[in-house]
């Protein structure tokens, strides 16, 4: 099992909170991380192993997105942050179009991503 993680700059911490909250899961079960490159570097610094693509707004989202396209992901979560602008904005759109096409599980914010993980934590 593999999930995507993206935060952008207003949210890594967020995120770095969120995936503290599933230290253990994250470490006992078989799933593995892959995130955009500066949210991959801070998740790696808080302890995590994670695979880290290109940042994104040097295409990292696109490749997290090609990876949905290939049914390589379970799960995505992208926490954006809504209050600020990005350069990449068509990128992310793309993403979540993608994975709104084929059916994959997208969290936007903590709250959902919160719901998702209790799901797939509770199968271990
Ligand atoms: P980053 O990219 O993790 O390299 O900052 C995230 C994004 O802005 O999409």
């Amino acid at each position: 099992m593999k999930i995507a993680l993206i935060a952008h700059d207003g949210k890594k911490a967020d995120m770095v909170h969120f995936l503290s909250g599933y230290k253990n899961e994250l470490h006992h079960a078989n799933i593995d991380l892959v995130a955009t490159g500066t949210t991959g570097s801070h998740i790696e610094k808080a302890g995590f192993k994670v695979q880290k693509l290109l940042s994104g707004p040097l295409g990292g989202d696109a490749q997290i997105a090609a990876m949905a396209a290939q049914k390589e992901l379970s799960m995505v979560i992208f926490f954006r942050d809504p209050l600020d602008k990005h350069p990449h904005e068509p990128d992310v759109q793309m993403l979540m179009r993608i994975c709104d096409v084929h059916n994959i599980p997208l969290a936007t914010n903590p709250a959902a991503a919160q719901l998702m993980f209790e799901q797939l934590t509770s199968q271990f």
